[in-house]
């Protein structure tokens, strides 16, 4: 493979070459299945067991309430879909207007069926009001479902001032942190919330393995009914996956240190916003990722940009990678109140673990290429902003 200067770690990671080496075993020489009685099972059993555990620590939850999933979007769907099972007479739930399209995809099919969502703002930093929140509980709310870190901006919402309004209302509380696992420290048994998600593929695992944190006094019913995870979720584990989720968590690091992530992705961004006029930064500078750089390049298209940063071997996202096939201006943007162009001309650059300060010098010099000649094409011409 040609070589890459990867900035799109909201997207996805790499497996870790530590993580691909503990998950290889799994595959061909222990492949036995957990549920199994003799020593192949019971050995692939004892490492869902050490995965679990590894999980929980970097979480700061009890290893009985993690359970594997699929992906974060399993997780998320179990969530909400266990809180509306369970109350059955509630039929509104509170998300915002930033979330994930796990989140978004799913709210809008319920609300198809008779639920009422309320879709709460966010202001043009990206920030949550928690007041809102308060204001949009009511007796019929059977879940609250919010973003622990938003994965364009990296915006982060003030969780705990969330989880002390749900607990207040006792309201079951959902928190997707599939973005901020392993990048932001998160203690669950003090922070008090009933349900987390979690993902693989956004910590150097690889994709297709997830969990879900249920709290041990929460309600539950699965969504996918069968014997595995004590009956939460049904479905032979993936083990070697599974494997690698722990492994990932544990690289993260206890406690974590984000220090390199934030050092990197301050270069590029203080390069960016002082040598190239017309950019903006989308979303609060501190209260966001360490990892995350979200930004409008006035007087251009991101897609266009993209093709040209790919040819120069530069990997980066316009808006979401969920949605970046789309040529629709990112609804996280718009939600802050971004203007057409301006969300339509935005970058996302996310560095990750395997970034290097050779990657940063990379894209600092072909980025602002990159945007001029755009510009020279671009009948909008060149912004009279400087940065
Ligand atoms: N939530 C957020 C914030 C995400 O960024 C993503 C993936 O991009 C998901 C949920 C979905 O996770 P998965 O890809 O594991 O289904």
């Amino acid at each position: 493979m040609s070589s890459v200067t990867y900035l799109d770690n909201n997207a996805t990671t790499q497996v870790a070459p530590e993580v691909f080496e503990a998950m290889l075993p799994w595959l061909c020489e222990s492949y036995g299945n957990p549920s199994s009685v003799y020593r192949l099972g019971r050995q692939a059993s004892a490492a869902l067991d050490d995965a679990r555990a590894r999980v929980a620590a970097l979480a700061g939850c009890q290893e009985g309430e993690v359970i594997f999933t699929s992906c974060g979007t399993e997780s998320i769907n179990t969530a909400i879909l266990s809180a509306l099972a369970l109350d059955p007479d509630k039929r509104h739930i509170v998300t915002s207007a930033v979330e994930h399209s796990a989140t978004v995809k799913l709210c809008e099919h319920l609300a198809q069926r008779g639920y009422e969502i309320t879709w709460l703002p966010v202001d043009s930093l990206g920030l949550l009001d928690p007041a809102d929140l308060e204001k949009a509980i009511t007796d019929e709310t059977a879940i609250v479902s919010l973003m622990w870190a938003n994965n364009e901006t990296g915006v982060l919402f003030p969780v705990e001032e969330i989880s002390s309004i749900t607990h207040r209302h006792k309201v079951v509380l959902h928190l997707d942190a599939v973005q901020a696992f392993g990048k932001v420290p998160i203690d669950l048994d003090s922070l008090g919330v009933e349900f987390v998600s979690f993902s693989g593929h956004k910590i150097y695992a690889p994709k297709g393995v997830g969990a879900l944190y249920a709290n041990r006094r929460v309600r539950y019913t699965p969504l996918l009914r069968g014997s595995q995870e004590e009956g939460r979720r049904g479905g032979t584990q993936n083990v070697a996956s599974i494997v690698a989720f722990g492994k990932a968590t544990e690289l993260a690091g206890i406690p974590l240190d984000t220090s390199t992530l934030k050092h990197l992705r301050d270069r590029l961004e203080s390069h960016l916003l002082s040598t190239i006029p017309g950019v903006v930064r989308n979303g609060h500078a501190d209260l966001r990722l360490p990892n995350t750089s979200n930004l409008s390049f006035e007087g251009i298209e991101s897609e266009a940009a993209l093709i040209l940063l790919d040819e120069r071997g530069i990997c980066c996202s316009a808006g979401s990678a969920c949605s970046s096939g789309s040529v629709h201006p990112s609804h996280v943007l718009k939600a802050m109140g971004l203007s057409n162009d301006m969300a339509r001309s935005s970058l996302r650059f996310s560095v990750g673990r395997l970034t290097s300060e050779a990657d940063i010098d990379a894209a600092c010099k072909a980025i602002p290429l990159v945007i001029s000649r755009l510009r020279e094409v671009s009948p909008a011409g060149s912004p009279v902003l400087t940065a």
